[in-house]
């Protein structure tokens, strides 16, 4: 199967999933994930229009990055050592996974250092799973008051990664879970920062996630193969 046809298989699943809840397809962004994935094949995908994409490992993403030049938006979607937040500022446009204040003010240093914003999600870890990175739904007020202070880094939104499960259905409540966050903290984010993008739904399971208000589905597998 090509990259292309993939992408429209994925965009036409949102759109189906768009419909059964009343929104509109254009709400949801599409974060092509592209780990272990060459440069060969990404540009199969930015042939066919996908500019979005998502990474989890510094060292694998900034040679790619380069290699495919501007004009792209990439995404950091895995676990960020603060000692690395200097190399992901400048490259990639947004870090999906702040979940400690040390990181977002390592974060906001660099970007004024580079003089370079950067947009930013909280990871929250909804099932408290130990194996997975992600703020305790208890430190996210917290974590909020903190970050909303800084200047160079931007508070988007939310992201969480549900635990593995074999039914899609059983992400149903942490999705929920998330939007409910989302509905009971944006009043306490000023501008310029604020909670809009709600980035949830992976490929076995983007269904449910914009049913339940994702902004954003990140899919690797659906799109490049099983890694
Ligand atoms: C790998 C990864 C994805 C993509 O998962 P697929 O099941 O291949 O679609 C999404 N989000 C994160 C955080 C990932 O690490």
């Amino acid at each position: 199967m090509s990259i292309g046809r993939n992408l429209e298989r994925v965009k036409e699943r949102i759109a189906r999933a768009c419909l059964r809840v009343g929104r509109d397809p254009a709400e949801v962004k599409l974060l092509a994930v592209s780990k272990t994935v060459g440069c060969e094949r990404i540009k199969e995908a930015i042939e066919c229009g996908q500019r979005l994409f998502g990474e989890n490992y510094v060292q694998e993403a900034l040679p790619k990055i380069r290699e495919l030049g501007p004009g792209m938006e990439w995404h950091f979607i895995g676990h960020l050592q603060s000692n690395k937040a200097r190399h992901v500022v400048g490259a990639f446009q947004m870090v999906q996974s702040v979940d400690r204040v040390s990181l977002a003010q390592e974060l906001e240093r660099r970007a004024r250092a580079a003089d370079t914003p950067v947009d930013f999600l909280i990871q929250v870890n909804l099932a408290r799973e130990k194996t997975k990175s992600g703020a305790a739904v208890e430190d996210l007020e917290r974590l909020l008051e903190e970050v909303v202070n800084l200047r160079w880094g931007r508070l988007r939104g939310l992201m969480t990664i549900p635990p593995l499960g074999r039914d899609p259905e059983e992400a149903r409540p942490y999705f929920r879970g998330l939007w409910e966050l989302r509905e009971r903290f944006r009043r306490q984010v000023p501008p310029p920062h604020c909670l809009e993008e709600l980035s949830m739904g992976m490929t076995g399971d983007l269904e449910v996630a914009v049913e339940e208000g994702a902004t954003m589905v990140r899919v690797g597998t659906a799109i490049f193969g099983a890694r």
